[in-house]
């Protein structure tokens, strides 16, 4: 927390030890302690680069090593029963992704692993064509498996829509909603821009907004970023960023 809001940062898709490396670096000046470190991505084509599994528990392993006295809170997707398995060991935020917010199987196994020593939250994604009620209603099979209300974070990350530049149309007016229900709610500038000259703003604007905080993919080199490249802003845009918004 800084400020009491819940930040969020970190690449696309965990890559190497160097990529997090970096970004950890970064975190740790900035004070984050969220770390997005997703070993398992859902890809629309099944060529892309699908994550690197059990290798990236490894990277996990020797990052928190390396920084003993300023351990992160990692930020995990699981797709399926298993993979959910294999994240709650390293996982400080359970992440259930867009794609998989009415992965009803899926929503009901959390509860039953979800453990407050280990666990922080649960952030469940809205579904980028999914209403605002049936969000409220996925995050209802969370908590009916067992995970406390005041433990998820709604997380809004855009609509698909035919009137935006990108093709996703981030939506304030559904997270509003969300915190009118009573849940922590989290906004995803990055997936739901699609486009890096639009997510600060956006970020600048749900903080006006007094949501509960950001999810923000950056990369130490964008371009080459192997998922969402376009949407990943430079670990220099996120620190000057911080800078403008707490000095
Ligand atoms: C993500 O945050 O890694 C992700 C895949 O986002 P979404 O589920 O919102 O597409
Ligand atoms: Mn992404």
């Amino acid at each position: 927390m800084i400020n009491n809001k819940l930040f969020i940062l970190g690449p696309c898709s965990m890559e190497s030890l160097s990529q997090m490396e970096k970004v950890t670096a970064l975190a740790s000046k900035l004070g984050v302690y969220y770390i997005r470190a997703q070993i398992f991505k859902p890809r629309t084509n099944p060529n892309s680069f699908q994550g690197l599994g059990n290798k990236g528990l490894e990277i996990l392993d020797t990052i928190q090593s390396a920084n003993e006295n300023n351990q992160f809170g990692f930020v995990m997707e699981a797709g399926s029963v298993s993979q959910l398995e294999m994240i709650t060991p390293y996982a400080s935020i359970i992440q259930i992704g867009a794609r998989n917010m009415q992965n009803f199987e899926l929503l009901k196994a959390v509860g039953p692993v979800f453990d407050e020593e280990i666990h922080d939250y649960v952030l469940l994604k809205r579904g980028f064509s999914n209403t605002v009620s049936e969000w409220i209603d996925a995050a209802e099979y969370l908590i009916q498996s067992g995970v406390p209300k005041e433990k998820i974070i709604l997380c809004e990350r855009g609509s698909r829509t035919l009137t935006s530049p990108t093709g996703v149309h981030l939506d304030f007016l559904c997270a509003l909603e969300a915190q009118a229900q009573g849940f922590h709610v989290v906004i995803d500038p990055s997936h739901g821009t699609k486009d890096r000259k639009y997510v600060l703003p956006l970020a600048k604007a749900a903080l006006a907004m007094d949501f509960d905080g950001l999810m923000l993919e950056c990369h130490p080199e964008p371009n080459k970023s192997v998922s969402d490249a376009k949407q990943a802003i430079s670990l220099e845009a996120c620190e000057e960023f911080f800078n403008d918004i707490f000095n």
